[in-house]
């Protein structure tokens, strides 16, 4: 299903104009607006998820082979040096777009600053069974 009041399923769908790398059926990716880097894509389903929940296999399987071919390409035709792939879900997670995408951004050798980082902290052997057990516990 597409969503009249989001921009990402116009874009996607070609009712709104783009910077179009790729597209086929299923899938059209873009240049993003505010690059992080020279090159930032996003791909974007045609049809309207919200965000990783509501995706169905046959789009999640489909999704990785072409970040790998996008990711071959930054580093082809752009000689990239490296490619972050980054995909927010919710808020909290820093989603600002609430239309599943996924960021592949191509990362250059040049000491620019870091896209994703995270503080490691120590962690406690009890708690990691406990979180492993309830993870686990919690797939469907
Ligand atoms: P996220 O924070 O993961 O939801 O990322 C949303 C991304 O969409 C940001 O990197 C924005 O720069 C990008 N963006 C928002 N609107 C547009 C647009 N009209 N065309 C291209 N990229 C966009
Ligand atoms: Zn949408």
């Amino acid at each position: 299903m597409k969503k009249d009041d989001c921009i990402f399923c116009k874009i996607a769908n070609g009712e709104i104009g783009s910077d179009t790398v790729y597209e086929d059926d299923m899938f059209r990716v873009i240049l993003d607006l505010n690059p992080g880097t020279k090159g930032h894509m996003l791909i974007l389903p045609k049809e309207h998820y919200d965000d990783i929940y509501e995706l169905p296999d046959e789009v999640s399987g489909r999704l990785m082979g072409l970040a790998r071919k996008l990711a071959c390409a930054a580093r082809k035709g752009l000689s990239a040096d490296g490619v972050n792939l980054v995909q927010n879900n919710g808020e909290a997670a820093g989603q600002t777009v609430k239309h599943f995408h996924m960021h592949v951004i191509p990362r250059y050798a040049d000491g620019s600053e870091p896209i994703v980082t995270w503080t490691p902290h120590d962690s406690d052997p009890a708690e990691q069974k406990e979180l492993a057990k309830s993870l686990s516990d919690s797939m469907e």
